[in-house]
């Protein structure tokens, strides 16, 4: 089993990487986050400037990475995010340059488009009304690509990507992209497979990265009356079988399905714990066995409270992605 996957530009992509967002800038949790993943082997980290924290990761990064240091650029596979206010073509080429100050890298590895929705342009990273609704814009996320394929152009980002992207906006993008995206970044997770997003991508060479791998039980919305995936009683019989912690064998899960994942943690046992997940095998009983226990259950979709109840926030957005199906 690789540790690798080829993207469809030939660049090597580390199938565990570690992501950042909630990693909190100011208590330097980030910095030894990233610090922590490169000494114990990690070579792929994924960041967003919606996560406010680049900048500390970027003092991790200078510490390990480049002349003299423990790895060279080359050897770290950096991912960051264009966010949602930055889809009017002419504020992408600031937006990554800033995220390359603040990374204090010259070019990303990955560059991908954090969601197909455009927020309204400015320095708010959520611009909303007096009665709380966020300001949309109508960019289209096809005129936001074409100034992506731009930053490929000159040579500030080696690739572009999606994420939270449909089926159907992936095929969109691909219709005219001159540059194709070689990733979509999803929530993935076996409470939701993604098995039908993940046949499409690969059907048209995108490779699908899980966010919230693990279920990101720190998400900062968690309600106590829904779902813990890591405390499954199910995962902790293969656990206890395998010798494997609960998050191991979802990782592991992940790997064998060919998905790239990117499990945040800011504790440094379980950092390295989570990238020990290439010395074993599940049987293909316990791998059937995790995909059962999908039940569509996204964690990360923005909600609010309307009359009571809790709806998707985003749900009248024109290129709000989860009314489709996948
Ligand atoms: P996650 O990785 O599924 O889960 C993170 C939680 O799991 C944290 O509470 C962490 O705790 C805990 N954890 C990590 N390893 C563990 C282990 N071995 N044993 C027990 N608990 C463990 O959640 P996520 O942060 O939502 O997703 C991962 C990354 O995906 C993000 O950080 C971000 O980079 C990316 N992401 C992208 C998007 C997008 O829209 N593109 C959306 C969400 C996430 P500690 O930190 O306390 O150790």
């Amino acid at each position: 089993m690789s540790a690798f996957v080829t993207l469809a530009t030939g660049q090597r992509m580390p199938m565990v990487g570690l992501g950042t967002w909630k990693s909190a800038p100011g208590q330097v949790q980030v910095k030894q986050a990233v610090l922590a993943a490169l000494d114990c082997g990690y070579t792929h980290i994924d960041c967003a400037a919606a996560y406010g924290n680049e900048q500390e990761v970027g003092e991790a990064l200078a510490l390990r990475v480049g002349p003299g240091k423990a790895l060279r650029r080359d050897q770290v596979f950096l991912t960051s995010k264009l966010w949602n206010t930055k889809h009017d073509p002419s504020d992408v080429e600031e937006a990554c340059k800033t995220t390359l100050d603040h990374l204090g890298v010259s070019y990303l590895d990955l560059y991908l488009m954090h969601w197909p929705m455009a927020f309204q342009p400015g320095k708010e990273l959520m611009p909303r009304r007096e009665d709380g609704s966020v300001c949309y814009s109508n960019t289209h996320y096809k005129d936001t690509w074409a100034a992506m394929e731009e930053l490929v152009d000159q040579g500030l980002v080696k690739a572009i990507g999606l994420s939270n992207f449909n089926a159907r906006q992936t095929d969109n993008i691909i219709s005219t992209a001159r540059h194709k995206p070689v990733v979509n970044q999803v929530e993935c997770h076996p409470y939701l497979s993604q098995v039908d997003l993940l046949a499409h991508c690969r059907s048209v060479a995108v490779c699908l990265t899980a966010y919230s791998p693990l279920g990101s039980g720190d998400r900062p919305w968690a309600s106590a009356d829904e779902p813990c995936l890591l405390q499954d009683h199910r995962l902790g019989e293969i656990s206890k079988r395998c010798h494997k912690t609960p998050a191991q064998i979802i990782l592991r899960w992940h790997i064998q399905r060919g998905v790239v994942c990117i499990p945040k943690s800011v504790t440094p046992s379980r950092i390295q714990q989570n990238l020990q997940v290439f010395d074993f095998t599940l049987s293909e009983q316990d791998m059937k066995l995790i995909d059962s226990f999908s039940c569509s259950k996204r964690f990360i979709v923005p909600t609010v409270e309307r009359d009571g109840k809790r709806v998707w926030r985003d749900a009248a957005h024109p290129h709000f992605p989860f009314h489709d199906l996948y």
